[in-house]
């Protein structure tokens, strides 16, 4: 495949549309239908490796592979916690950008939090990724090598539990999706194609979170693929949510509601609302009684609060509120008739948590 101007990814078999594919292979001299045994390897089988595919002339598949499947991610770094259900691993990618995917499995199903940029360019001061600023956006293909490795492991049986399928995906890793906006969309409509053209995940499987891009929200609202959306509120007031999520500045918090209302009105998709509760900060009674206000002008049923316990990030003076604190907010939002329940995060021990990814390697 043609190679990209210099800093991109080099093109891969996972950004192609299904025509695309086909055109592609017919170019590296290769008859029309192996497109689609490349797609079964690959979607369905998890594997990019020439060896494993068989059913391809022995002639030409390792050329045929190289060019179509060049190596995009490699794994340097994989933690455990959880018992080895919860996994943390730590990708270069061909310029030597860092990024982090976190593979939770629980009893009754599996999630992959992914990252759509290297680093990111939002500057919540709370999170981790928010401190390294923005290196650059993925590539459609550099997010789906995150979910196929997920898939392999947990096909595969590497995750104890037994033989298993990826059932959720959450664009919660590192970046802000909505500002990757083409390669995330692109990679949302292969997650959902059926195999082999994709992976045959369920839109209403995959969460895309955001600070508040309104544009894009109100865009993505318009795709005709009902994924979760989830809204990083944080605080439902302007002066506080300016110093905690800067965007804010530019997207004040009623117009991100009212974005957020919007998509649950075209898809019919109940929204998420994240809210990090941080001590003495944003996790006071009135807060909580002006967020349910709030959803609540916008009516009712649409809405869902999450409050996550603020996670521990280098540098940062912030910490957790109180437990007594937490409970308050949440009966307070509960009052107001509001659904909330406290976001379940795993992978503190292994800086694998909510807004902890930063791609660090310099503990070894
Ligand atoms: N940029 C997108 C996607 C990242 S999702 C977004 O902000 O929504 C990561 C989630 O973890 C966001 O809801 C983010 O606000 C939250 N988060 C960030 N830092 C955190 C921390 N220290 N503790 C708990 N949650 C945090």
């Amino acid at each position: 495949m043609a190679p990209r101007r210099r800093g991109k990814p080099p093109r891969h078999f996972a950004d192609l549309t299904a025509a695309e594919r086909v055109a592609s292979v017919v170019e590296a001299g290769e008859k029309p239908f192996r497109a689609k045994q490349l797609a079964t390897h690959y979607f369905t089988h998890f594997t990019s490796d020439p060896a494993e595919m068989t059913d391809l002339p022995a002639a030409s598949r390792t050329a045929l592979a190289e060019t179509m499947f060049p190596q995009l991610i490699r794994p340097t770094k994989v933690m455990e916690a959880d018992g080895g259900t919860t996994v943390k691993t730590l990708w270069h990618l061909f310029d030597d950008a860092k990024v982090e995917s976190v593979l939770m499995r629980y009893p009754q199903r599996t999630t992959l939090c992914v990252s759509s940029q290297a680093g990111c360019g939002m500057a919540c001061p709370f999170c981790a990724t928010g401190q390294l600023g923005l290196t650059r956006n993925l590539s459609t293909a550099e997010i789906l090598e995150q979910v196929r490795a997920a898939f392999r492991a947990l096909d595969r049986g590497e995750i104890p539990g037994g033989p298993a399928r990826l059932n959720n995906l959450v664009f919660m890793g590192m970046g802000e999706p909505l500002a990757n906006y083409k390669a995330i969309i692109e990679t949302v409509r292969t997650l959902v194609a059926p195999q082999p053209d994709g992976l045959g995940m369920s839109a209403r499987n995959i969460t895309v979170s955001t600070v508040g891009l309104v544009p894009a929200m109100r865009k993505l609202a318009d795709e005709g693929i009902p994924v979760t959306l989830a809204l990083s509120l944080h605080a439902p007031d302007d002066d506080l949510r300016s110093e905690l999520v800067p965007i804010n500045t530019r997207w004040s918090v009623d117009e991100a509601i009212d974005a957020a209302r919007h998509y649950y009105d075209v898809t019919g998709r109940r929204v998420s609302i994240e809210y990090a509760l941080i001590k003495d900060m944003n996790d006071h009674g009135w807060r909580a009684d002006l967020l349910g206000k709030k959803l609540n002008a916008r009516g009712r049923g649409w809405v869902h609060v999450n409050p996550i316990p603020l996670n521990p990030t280098p540098g940062s003076i912030w910490t957790a509120s109180d437990r007594e604190v937490e409970d308050e907010f949440v009966a307070r939002l509960r009052g107001h008739g509001i659904p909330t329940t406290i976001r379940d995060t795993r992978g503190s021990d292994i800086d694998g948590a909510c807004g902890q990814l930063a791609a660090e390697e310099d503990d070894e």
